[in-house]
């Protein structure tokens, strides 16, 4: 099978509706993260990087069949499609950012400032109980 053979089996069509609803996606996960609690970021965040580990491979592919494609060979599909796989693996760079930095902040006691390594519901250093609800963040 030869690259342009490899590359018209994808429907780009379809394929950009996915990226674009993706986006979409992640966008609003980003936006949410201040609502969220420890568990959903967790979780958000563990799905935000299995995505950005498809796609920059998707992208890698992509990139390295481009280099052997004549030029005029690139259509106008292929090319929306590489634009927005390109914008949906920064947005999930973006997003992911957003979540480490929350769950991060999850960490910290609001009541003596102390930084734990890891999730837990009482402060190690005063006992107090950590704002693991985001009522309680806000
Ligand atoms: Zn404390």
């Amino acid at each position: 099978m030869n690259k342009n053979e490899e590359l018209e089996k994808i429907d780009y069509q379809e394929e950009i509706k996915n990226l674009q609803e993706t986006i979409g996606l992640v966008e609003r996960i980003k936006k949410s993260a201040h609502k969220l609690d420890s568990k959903d970021i967790t979780k958000s965040s563990e799905s935000c990087e299995e995505l950005l580990e498809t796609y920059e491979m998707a992208y890698q592919r992509m990139e390295e069949i481009f280099e052997q494609l004549p030029k005029d060979a690139i259509g106008f599909e292929l090319e929306q499609y590489h634009f927005f796989l390109k914008a949906l693996i920064s947005r999930l760079n973006i997003c992911l950012r957003v979540l480490r930095k929350k769950l991060e902040d999850f960490k910290i006691c609001s009541k003596c400032g102390h930084k734990h390594k890891n999730l837990v519901d009482i402060c190690e250093e005063c006992g107090s109980e950590l704002h693991l609800s985001p009522s309680k963040l806000y």
